[in-house]
């Protein structure tokens, strides 16, 4: 099947779930075999100057807990990530300036001098000096999701971010060597099931190492807290068309999935996901790193989770991977 826009909406809309979910799995596992790859994210700090009314984290929200962690407690966290066999590290954040420059570059190249992992930066929009610097230290990846390929949609739901320049970023990573990242939230306010067809089509013309689909959550501390939640089920075939259409890209199961529906997670790996990323922030601040509610709300820990992980993947007749995990897509 030629997957063209008028496929893509047939899809979306359920018209063949059998033959998509399937297609989506026998794509990974053709490229990917058993493997699932593991990343630890340690979510470093819950400031950011950002707007975006989607998310709990927007600066004007006064209600939630802000943290930020030191160089010695970022260290102790990738130390234990790093013990327990996980090969990359996610460094999130907020988009907080308070973390400079050279602060984060000392921390990147920290990490490469003690331990053998990949690192993912997920900062947001630190501008291109940031970037260069920071693959100079060693950074490998770097996620800057777009939310929507939509101009305008995007504008209206990250005021003050503008649509070229934060596309252009990604270009930008790209042309650095960093594996470059972006992806989409599905069912946000205002999103048809052809922006969303739409959105499929400009993500793969665009050539990702990564690239990630998750359900939006409303929170109630922003602007969108009274909106509906995504529809699961159509963020699951958003995940197995884009499986399809770049069947060497890296592609989570969310943990936005396992906040909507129980078992999300697994059903992402059944949807055409090859990779699993779970927190491995402190538990005394990971609650609140409250992008939507519901997350981070597991106490265990790291170990717990890293168990819970290779339980959940071994269940499914796949393989935990110790690998780095690099992308695919040259
Ligand atoms: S989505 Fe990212 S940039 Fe926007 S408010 Fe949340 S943490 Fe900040």
């Amino acid at each position: 099947m030629t997957l063209d826009r008028d496929a893509i909406l047939s899809l979306l809309k359920g018209d063949n779930d059998t033959w998509l979910f399937e297609t989506a799995r026998k794509t990974t596992r053709e490229i990917f075999g058993d493997e699932i790859y593991l990343r630890g994210i340690v979510e470093f700090s819950s400031f950011c100057r950002c707007h975006c009314n989607y998310c709990g984290l927007r600066a004007p929200n006064k209600e939630i807990r802000r943290y930020r962690l030191c160089r010695h407690e970022i260290m102790e966290a990738v130390d234990e990530l790093a013990e327990l066999n996980l090969a990359t590290v996610v460094l999130q954040s907020g988009e907080d300036p308070h973390f400079d420059v050279a602060t984060v570059g000392k921390i990147i190249t920290e990490i490469k001098a003690r331990h053998q992992v990949a690192i993912t930066l997920s900062l947001g929009e630190r501008g291109r000096e940031a970037f260069s610097h920071w693959r100079d230290c060693g950074a490998d990846r770097y996620l800057l999701k777009m939310e929507t390929l939509d101009a305008s949609l995007y504008e209206s739901y990250r005021p003050g971010s503008g649509f070229a320049a934060r596309l252009k970023g990604v270009e930008h990573l790209k042309r650095l060597g960093y594996e470059a990242g972006s992806g989409i939230i599905t069912g946000l306010p205002g999103m048809t099931i052809e922006t969303l067809a739409d959105d499929i089509l400009a993500l793969t013309e665009m050539t990702l190492h990564m690239i990630s689909a998750g359900p939006f959550v409303p929170h109630p501390q922003t602007p969108f807290g009274e909106n509906e939640p995504a529809d699961v089920m159509v963020a699951l075939r958003t995940m197995a068309i884009l499986r399809i259409l770049n069947p060497k890209a890296n592609i989570p199961s969310t943990s936005a999935l396992e906040t909507v529906q129980k078992e999300g997670r697994k059903m992402g790996i059944e949807s055409g996901a090859n990779v699993l990323m779970f927190s491995v922030t402190p538990a005394s601040v990971r609650k609140s790193y409250s992008i939507y509610p519901g997350k981070n709300q597991e106490e265990k820990s790291a170990a717990d989770t890293v168990a819970g992980a290779h339980e959940l993947i071994r269940s499914m007749g796949l393989i935990p991977s110790k690998k780095v995990g690099g992308s695919k897509v040259q």
